[in-house]
C-alpha cells in the first residue's frame, strides 16, 4: 500500500460543468528518480577514479621523466581528463540541484561584488580577446544560494566568451524595476537561431556540438542555470539574432531582493 503520486486535470466547460482528469504517475516519478540516483552516483563512483589519473599524468608530466615524444600525448591525455572532470563534476551539480526544485538557501548575495568576480574569471578565461564591462544600475542584495547564482551567472558570461570567437565586447547588467531584478549577459557573438532557444536548457542539447566541445563545453550548462533559476522563483529570457549576437537575462522575482539600505 505504497503512496500513489497523482496528476490532476481541470478543465471547465461554461459554469457548472467540469471535466477532471486523473492521472497516476507514480511509475514514472519512480522511474526519474531512478535515472537520477544513477547519473549521481556513475558520477560520483568516477570521481576517484579521474583524481588518481589526473594526479599520475601531472606528476608523469612534470618530473621530465616522460619518454622522448610522449609529451604531446601526456598533454593531450591531461586535457582529456579534465575535461571529463568537469563533466563529472557538472553532472553532479545538476543531480543535487534536481533533487529539490524549490526554495534554495537564504545568503544574502552582494550582486555588485558577484558580478565584479564573475567579469575577472571571464576577462581571465577570455585571455584578452574580449572587452568585458560591468553595469550594475543599483547595488541590490539578492537571496538565496551564493555558490548557485555563481554558477548560473558565471555560465551565461563564460558561453558569450565561448561563442564570440572574433572577440567583441560583452556587457553584464543588473537592474531593478517594480518586476523585480535583471541579470543579462549581451555579446556580439555568432547568435542563435530563434528555433533552437526553447531546447536550449535541455541537457546536452547544442547548436553546434563541435564548436561546443572545441571551447570546452559540457553541454550542461544552460541545464544547471535553469535548475538554479527553478530554485530561485526566477526566469531566464533571451534574445538572439544569429550572426549578430546575443543577450541572455535572468528575472528575480522582488520578493528575492533586499535594498542595500534596508539590509
Ligand atoms: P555548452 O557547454 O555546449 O556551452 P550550454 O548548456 O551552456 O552548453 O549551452 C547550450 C548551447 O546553447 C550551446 O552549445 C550553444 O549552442 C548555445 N549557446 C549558449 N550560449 C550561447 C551564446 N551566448 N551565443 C550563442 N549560442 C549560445
Amino acid at each position: 500500500n505504497e503512496a500513489r503520486i497523482l496528476q490532476l486535470e481541470v478543465t471547465h466547460f461554461g459554469r457548472d460543468e467540469a471535466l477532471v482528469i486523473v492521472r497516476d504517475i507514480t511509475r514514472l516519478h519512480n522511474l526519474e528518480q531512478m535515472r537520477r540516483d544513477f547519473v549521481a552516483n556513475v558520477s560520483h563512483e568516477l570521481r576517484t577514479p579521474l583524481t588518481v589519473i589526473a594526479g599520475y599524468l601531472e606528476t608523469l608530466e612534470g618530473s621530465g621523466m616522460a619518454p622522448n615524444g610522449w609529451q604531446k600525448p601526456l598533454a593531450q591525455m591531461g586535457e582529456q581528463t579534465e575535461r571529463m572532470t568537469t563533466l563529472v563534476n557538472d553532472l553532479l551539480l545538476l543531480s543535487r540541484l534536481e533533487t529539490s526544485e524549490r526554495d534554495s538557501g537564504g545568503e544574502k548575495i552582494a550582486v555588485g561584488e558577484l558580478m565584479e568576480r564573475i567579469a575577472r574569471e571571464a576577462r581571465s578565461f577570455s585571455d584578452g580577446r574580449h572587452e568585458i564591462g560591468v553595469d550594475c544600475e543599483r547595488d541590490t542584495l539578492l537571496i538565496g544560494d551564493g555558490t548557485e547564482l555563481h554558477s548560473a551567472f558565471a555560465n551565461l558570461a563564460m558561453n558569450a566568451v565561448k561563442y564570440s570567437p572574433s572577440g567583441g565586447p560583452i556587457q553584464l547588467r543588473w537592474w531593478v524595476d517594480q518586476r523585480g531584478g535583471h541579470f543579462s549577459v549581451t555579446d556580439s557573438g555568432i547568435g542563435v537561431d530563434p528555433i533552437h532557444i526553447p531546447r536550449l536548457t535541455e541537457r546536452f542539447y547544442r547548436v553546434d556540438a563541435g564548436r561546443s566541445r572545441e571551447s570546452g563545453g559540457t553541454g550542461l550548462g544552460l541545464a544547471i542555470v535553469k535548475h538554479v533559476l527553478l530554485r530561485h522563483s526566477a526566469e531566464m529570457s533571451v534574445e538572439s539574432v544569429p550572426g549578430h549576437g546575443s543577450t541572455f537575462t535572468l528575472h528575480f522575482p522582488p520578493q528575492k531582493l533586499v535594498s542595500e539600505t534596508a539590509a
